[in-house]
């Protein structure tokens, strides 16, 4: 009968409508007067507007976005569907980046009934395009620095520095060092790579171990870099201190610590790998530090400094032999452990890193 028939209708009314508005998608209705028909809820949060009120108004009243406007008109005029991009200004959390999907609506005999818009919010895909450009980059430059150095003395050898047995030599010690520089930052973006991927698909193994063998066994890597410059390394951990970890990498992001807590100290200076139980309220957790009483990081350094390449010492890191990717993969193995890392620092008095893990 007609009452059934109409309850049905209301219902997939109904349907149609939910589905709409729990897009994720926010999505544009429009008449070909460009008078909204409908937007659903993502719509109204994505422009920040009240999505009541909107039906029968001029889009470009009740959404106040040009290109929004002008890809509509485009639309309303041509019919011809496109894809384009829309890019909010930053309002405190960075520009919002939004891919469009423009096609026209057509009713039954032909006609245009207007056209729909649908908006994709790829700004974490944008992000992550500049970081992976950004990253090329740098590794580029990174790569570069070293090459062109071994080039340089290459060419001088060629030119004759080779018959001057004593200038030969030590430009052939500059070469050997530029590459085993290349060689360290290609292993080191390796291991990070691959540390990530691994924690990407879970595939790190976790054992329960006693902490205190990783950390002396740590020490004990560091130890003869440690004695070259005159620095002691002391030990701390409790016994019965028991941890899930991967020894292999755990052990890897101490040494890049201790290594440099080492190189950024001074002969007679103390390295000190401490670990002990956190007094936090609530999860037990255990807080694994080293600390160095060296050269310091100034503030202005200190958020950016688990980033692949950050240095705070361009020149001294270089001349230290680093790369620039100890502390990233400090910061991967730590978080493949699901802990963080935090670091303090005054520029005179020294730094300490801590790595806090549940325990
Ligand atoms: P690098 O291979 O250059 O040491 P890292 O990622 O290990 O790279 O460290 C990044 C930068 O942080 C270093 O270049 C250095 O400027 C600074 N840094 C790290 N640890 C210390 C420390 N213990 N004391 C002073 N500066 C440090």
């Amino acid at each position: 009968c007609i009452r059934d028939r109409i309850t049905t209708i209301v219902n997939q009314r109904n349907q149609l409508e939910t589905v709409f508005s729990s897009m994720v998608e926010a999505v544009i209705a429009v008449d070909p007067e460009e008078r909204i028909i409908s937007i659903n809820d993502a719509t109204a949060q994505l422009f920040g507007i009240e999505r009541q009120g909107t039906q029968g108004r001029l889009v470009q009243e009740a959404i106040r976005n040009i290109e929004l406007q002008q890809q509509i008109e485009r639309i309303l005029s041509t019919g011809k569907p496109f894809e384009d991009e829309i890019v909010l200004e930053d309002n405190g959390s960075g520009d919002t980046y939004l891919h469009t999907n423009v096609v026209p609506m057509y009713g039954g005999n032909a006609e245009m009934l207007g056209a729909l818009v649908v908006l994709n919010d790829v700004t974490r895909l944008r992000k992550l395009e500049t970081v992976r450009s950004e990253f090329v980059a740098n590794v580029s430059h990174e790569l570069r620095t070293p090459i062109t150095s071994i080039r340089g003395y290459v060419e001088t050898l060629l030119d004759g520095a080779l018959d001057e047995r004593e200038d030969a030599e030590k430009f052939l010690h500059i070469v050997l060092r530029q590459s085993e520089q290349l060689e360290e930052i290609i292993d080191d973006l390796l291991a990070l790579s691959r540390i990530e991927r691994e924690a990407k698909d879970s595939q790190i193994d976790l054992e329960q171990m006693p902490l205190k063998s990783i950390l002396e066994d740590a020490a004990e890597i560091c130890r003869p870099k440690a004695e070259e410059i005159g620095v002691e390394i002391v030990v701390d951990c409790p016994d019965y201190l028991e941890l899930d970890l991967n020894s292999t990498l755990f052990e890897q992001a101490l040494v890049n610590l201790l290594h440099n807590g080492i190189t950024y100290s001074e002969a007679g200076q103390e390295v000190v790998l401490t670990a002990a139980m956190m007094e936090t309220g609530g999860k037990p957790k255990v807080r694994i530090s080293v600390k160095d009483s060296g050269i310091g990081i100034t503030r202005e350094h200190l958020p950016r400094l688990f980033e692949r390449f950050y240095r705070s010492d361009r020149a001294r890191s270089r001349k230290e032999g680093g790369t620039g990717l100890g502390l990233a993969i400090v910061k991967h193995i730590v978080q493949a452990h699901g802990g963080t890392v935090e670091v303090e620092s005054a520029v005179g008095k020294g730094s300490t890193f801590h790595i806090i893990l549940n325990s």
